[in-house]
């Protein structure tokens, strides 16, 4: 038989116990709970940004490092591919044709975005998948003719999808591009020259109406050869800047 003083005894014992209990739990509940709040934290979410891709002349793919970004998707058409040469430089001028230069351009243009974590198809001129094409932009890349025209042949040229369902976002993408590719490539816009085939672009009437879309002519051929030629990789990054540009909503110029 207990005596009273057994009992409290015991009473107490175990009161000692719950209470001991109760503090490791709560102990375990803090712990628990800072651990769940610290991994919860992105551990690159913060800091994660692309890199620039401003150049230091090397490879494009060494410039910039990929890290955890929405998933961008972007096409590039390479201006006569697969269809014809383009414009074509007389012997006397290199003999050169569009179409080669398009897709080098289009080509290192890929590896700069890809280099950033974007998805790039590299399409062609009338390929089959621009039926009803849909991405975050369509970029058309071509090169201006070798003909020598009077006065000012020098420059590029980009005109916008005039079908588009948010022809804000076109807009967007020609001004992205129209700032960061003079940056990049030191040529100024020549907007006298734009040409109906570039404002009426056979792919603007076939890619999905979502999409923006721009056509760009790079350069002229003859006056700017040295560009094309021997710098793509400047086009590219000019290219590959102005879409970045628009796909992560930056400012247009400083002042915006
Ligand atoms: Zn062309």
């Amino acid at each position: 038989m207990k005596t009273q003083k057994d009992s409290q005894s015991q009473r107490s014992v175990w009161g000692i116990l719950a209470q001991t209990i109760k503090a490791i739990l709560s102990v375990c509940v803090v712990a628990v709970l800072a651990a769940t709040l610290f991994t919860s934290w992105p551990a690159t979410g913060i800091a994660a940004s692309f890199v620039s891709g401003s150049g230091n002349g090397s490879s494009p793919a060494g410039e910039a490092t990929a890290t955890a970004q929405p998933d961008y998707h972007v096409g590039l058409v390479v201006g006569h591919w697969g269809n014809d040469s383009g414009a074509v430089c007389p012997d006397s001028l290199g003999g050169y044709k569009e179409v080669d230069i398009n897709y080098i351009v289009a080509d290192l243009t890929q590896q700069y975005l890809r280099a950033y974590g974007v998805t790039v198809d590299l399409l062609k001129e009338f390929d089959d998948d621009l039926e009803g094409y849909e991405s975050n932009a369509l970029v058309s890349i071509h090169a201006d003719t070798c003909e020598r025209i009077e006065g000012h042949t020098s420059g590029f040229k980009i005109a916008e999808t005039k079908a588009n369902q948010r022809p804000e976002q076109a807009t967007r993408l020609l001004r992205c591009l129209e700032n960061r590719y003079a940056a990049v490539t030191g040529l100024s816009l020549d907007p006298d020259r734009i040409t109906v085939d570039m404002t009426e672009y056979h792919a603007f009437d076939e890619i999905h109406p979502n999409t923006p879309a721009v056509i760009i002519e790079t350069g002229y051929m003859n006056q700017d050869q040295y560009l094309l030629i021997k710098e793509p990789d400047r086009v590219a990054r000019g290219i590959a800047d102005g879409i970045m540009c628009y796909l992560k909503r930056e400012p247009i110029s400083p002042e915006e």
